[in-house]
C-alpha cells in the first residue's frame, strides 16, 4: 500500500526537476489532456485504458501539486476528513443538483 504522501514523494523523486522546468501552465495543460483521455476511455468502456488514464490523471495532478508546493494528503484530509465538507455528514446527505 502507498499513501498519498508517499505517492507524491515518489512523483517528486521521479519528475520534480522536469516538472519545475515545464512550469505550472504546461503541467496543467497535460493534466487537462489526460482528463480528456480518461473521459474518452470511460466512454469506450476499455477497462485497461481507463485504469491507465486514471493513473495518468493522478500522476499529473500530483506533479502540479509538487510544483505548487501543495501537500496533497494534507490538503485532502483538511477538506475531506471522513465528512462531507458541506453537510458535515458521512455519507453525504446533500441534495443532488
Ligand atoms: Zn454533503
Amino acid at each position: 500500500m502507498v499513501t498519498i504522501r508517499q505517492f507524491q514523494k515518489m512523483m517528486h523523486t521521479l519528475y520534480f526537476i522536469r516538472d519545475q522546468k515545464r512550469g505550472d501552465q504546461q503541467t496543467f495543460n497535460w493534466l487537462r489532456e489526460e482528463l480528456e483521455e480518461l473521459y474518452d476511455a470511460l466512454k469506450k468502456g476499455n477497462i485497461e485504458a481507463v485504469e491507465e488514464e486514471f493513473a495518468d490523471v493522478l500522476a499529473w495532478l500530483t506533479s502540479l501539486a509538487n510544483i505548487s508546493n501543495v501537500d496533497l494528503e494534507g490538503a485532502v484530509l483538511k477538506k475531506y476528513n471522513y465528512l462531507c465538507p458541506k453537510c458535515k455528514k458521512s455519507p453525504c446527505s446533500c441534495s443532488f443538483r
